[in-house]
C-alpha cells in the first residue's frame, strides 16, 4: 500500500512540475494517452540522444532511419499482425473490469515466485554465511511444491497459447482460482481474442478509401527498407538500422501511468546477420544493451534478464531486460532473435527478393536478424522512478523538513544549471543575466531570482536540476560564485570563468557514452 501511496505521489509530482499531463485534461482526459511538458520533453529527448549515439554514434555499421508511420497494408498481413496481433480479454461480470487473461496468469505465477523468494530469504537470514541457496531451491518441500505449481501452469499456459486454445486458458484462470482484484469474485466471461492495431482509411470518398493501420511497432519500417538501405550505404554484413518513432496499439487495460499506453514512442534496431551466426550476437547484444542500461548509475540489482520460455514460432531466442518498477519488476526492452522470418514474409507477400548478396561467399542469403527494442516512455518511468526521493532534512534550529528531488542524471536532466542572484539589487541580477547568456549555447540554463535562495533550491531539486549557481556580494570583489550541487546539496566557491569547464565535464553525454 505504501508504495502504490508513493506511485501516485509520484505521479502528481510529474504533472506539478511540467513533466507528464494526462492528455486533453480540460475534456477530463484520454485513457491511456498523455502528453510530456516542458520538462518531460527535455528529458525525453535526453533519452533518445543518449539511445541514438549509442547506436549510431558508437557503431561504424549501425545507420539510421526515420520511415513513416503510415504503411502498406500488405505489410501487416505479411508481418503476421493482421491475424495474430492479438491479446486474449477476458471481463469479470460483478466489477465488469477488463483484463488481459495472460497478464492474470502470469501475475499468478509472479505471486507464487514471490513465495518461493520469500522463503529463500528467511532460510538466508536463518543460516548466514553457510546458506546454500542453490541446494535450498533444490531440496526444501515448500520451494519444491510452488515450482511444480509454477511449472504445470507454464506447461499448460504455453500449450493453450500455442493452439490458440482461448477455452483452455479460461480453464487455467478458473482452476487456479485466480480471482478479480477489485470484486474478489471469478465470475469470469469467455476469454476472446483481442486485435491491438487501430486502423483508419486513406483516401477522400469513402468508396475509394483503403483501410490503413497505425504502426503497432517501428520495427516493419526498417525491413522493408532493408535493402534501400543496404545498397545505398553500402552496407556489409553485419550491420543494424536504428530508428526512433511513434508506436500505436489499442491496448485491453491501460494502467499504471505511461508504462501502458495507447500511443508511446519506441527506440528499435535491427541488426541483420549470417545465418547460424544468429545467437552469438543475441548473446552479445544481451550484453551490450544491460550495460546501457547499467550505466545510468541506479544500481545493478534494480535489473534482472528474463529469459523467454515460451518463444513465438519465429524467435529462436528471446529475452527482456526488467527493470524493478515501483509496482514490481516488469520489462523495459525485449531483445529478440527473429531468424529470417520478417524479411522472408515481406518477401514472399511483395514478390521482391529480400537478400543480401554476400562478396565473400558469391552467394545470396536472405540475413537473419537480432532485434533490440525499447519504449521511450517506459525507459523514462524507469529513470524517473528511480531518481524520486523523499528526503527528511535536519534544519539548523534542530527541527526537520522534508525536500523532494529528482536525482536525475546529470546527463539527461532537463535543466543543467540554475543561477541565482542572492538579492535583486547592487548588480547581482546582471551578472547571473551574462552568465546565463554565455552559458546557453552549451547547457539548458535556468534565471531564477524570486524567493528566498531555499525555495529557489527545493523548486530546483524538484525538477531535478543537478548544479545551482548562486551570484553574492563577494562576486563582485573576486568573481566568484558558490555552486550548489542537488545531491549531497554541498557548496563550493569557483570563479566564474571555471564554471563551463565543471558543468561540463559532468553533465556530457559524451562522459556517459564512454562508459558503454
Ligand atoms: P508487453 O508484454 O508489456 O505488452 P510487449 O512484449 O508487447 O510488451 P514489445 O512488442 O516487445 O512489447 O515492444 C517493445 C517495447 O516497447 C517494450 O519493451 C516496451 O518498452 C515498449 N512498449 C510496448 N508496448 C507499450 C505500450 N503499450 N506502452 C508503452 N511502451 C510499450
Amino acid at each position: 500500500m505504501a508504495q502504490e501511496d508513493n506511485f501516485k505521489k509520484f505521479v502528481a509530482h510529474c504533472k506539478e512540475y511540467g513533466y507528464v499531463f494526462p492528455s486533453s485534461e480540460i475534456y477530463d482526459g484520454l485513457s491511456a494517452v498523455y502528453d510530456y511538458g516542458q520538462y518531460g520533453v527535455e528529458l525525453k529527448n535526453n533519452i533518445k540522444k543518449y539511445w541514438w549515439d549509442s547506436m549510431v554514434l558508437l557503431n561504424d555499421n549501425i545507420v539510421g532511419l526515420d520511415s513513416a508511420i503510415f504503411m502498406h497494408p500488405t505489410i501487416w498481413k505479411a508481418s503476421g499482425h493482421v491475424d495474430a496481433f492479438n491479446d486474449p480479454l477476458i471481463d469479470n461480470k460483478d466489477s465488469k473490469k477488463r483484463y488481459r487473461a495472460d497478464v492474470l496468469i502470469e501475475e499468478h505465477i509472479a505471486k507464487i515466485e514471490d513465495k518461493i523468494n520469500k522463503e529463500v530469504d528467511k532460510a538466508k537470514e536463518r543460516f548466514g554465511e553457510s546458506f546454500d541457496e542453490k541446494k535450498f531451491r533444490e531440496t526444501n518441500q515448500r520451494v519444491l511444491a510452488n515450482q511444480a505449481k509454477i511449472d504445470e501452469i507454464n506447461a499448460r499456459f504455453s500449450k493453450a497459447l500455442n493452439d490458440s486454445d482461448l477455452p483452455g486458458i479460461r480453464q487455467i484462470i478458473i482452476d487456479n482460482e485466480i480471482v478479480c482484484p477489485i470484486s474478489g469474485t471469478r465470475n469470469w466471461t469467455e476469454v476472446r481474442q483481442f486485435n491491438l492495431m487501430f486502423s483508419t482509411e486513406m483516401g477522400s470518398t469513402s468508396d475509394g478509401a483503403n483501410k490503413i493501420y497505425l504502426r503497432p511497432e517501428t520495427a516493419q519500417g526498417i525491413f522493408v527498407n532493408f535493402l534501400n538501405v543496404q545498397k545505398t550505404g553500402r552496407m556489409k554484413l553485419p550491420f543494424g538500422i536504428a530508428q526512433i518513432g511513434k508506436a500505436f496499439r489499442n491496448e485491453i487495460v491501460a494502467r499504471q501511468f505511461i508504462f501502458r499506453m495507447r500511443e508511446f514512442e519506441q527506440m528499435e534496431m535491427q541488426f541483420f546477420v549470417q545465418p547460424g551466426t544468429e545467437l552469438e550476437w543475441f548473446s552479445k547484444w544481451k550484453e551490450t544493451r544491460m550495460k546501457w542500461h547499467q550505466a545510468l548509475g541506479f544500481g545493478s540489482e534494480k535489473y534482472r534478464f528474463h529469459d523467454h520460455t515460451k518463444l513465438a514460432h519465429y524467435a529462436n531466442a528471446a529475452t527482456d531486460i526488467e527493470f524493478r518498477f515501483p509496482f514490481g519488476f516488469k520489462e523495459v526492452e525485449g531483445i529478440h532473435s527473429r531468424t529470417d522470418y520478417d524479411l522472408k514474409q515481406h518477401q514472399e507477400y511483395s514478390g521482391k527478393k529480400m537478400q543480401y548478396f554476400d562478396p565473400e561467399k558469391g552467394e545470396s542469403y536472405v540475413p537473419y536478424v537480432i532485434e533490440t527494442s525499447i519504449g521511450v516512455d517506459r525507459m523514462f518511468l524507469q529513470v524517473i522512478s528511480a531518481s524520486y526521493a523523499e528526503e527528511e532534512l535536519k534544519k539548523e534550529d534542530g527541527s526537520t523538513d522534508t525536500r523532494v528531488v529528482l536525482r536525475l542524471p546529470a546527463y539527461l536532466a532537463p535543466v543543467k544549471l540554475a543561477v541565482m542572484p542572492l538579492v535583486k539589487k547592487d548588480g547581482l541580477p546582471e551578472i547571473a543575466e551574462k552568465i546565463v547568456h554565455d552559458l546557453k549555447f552549451d547547457f539548458n540554463c535556468q534565471y531564477d531570482d524570486k524567493d528566498s535562495i531555499g525555495r529557489r533550491y527545493r523548486r530546483q531539486d524538484a525538477i531535478g536540476t543537478p548544479y545551482c549557481i548562486t551570484i553574492d556580494h563577494q562576486t563582485l570583489e573576486d568573481k566568484s560564485v558558490t555552486i550548489r550541487y542537488r545531491d549531497s546539496m554541498e557548496q563550493e566557491r569557483v570563479k566564474i570563468d571555471q564554471l563551463k569547464d565543471i558543468i561540463s565535464e559532468k553533465v556530457s553525454i559524451q562522459s556517459l557514452l564512454k562508459k558503454l
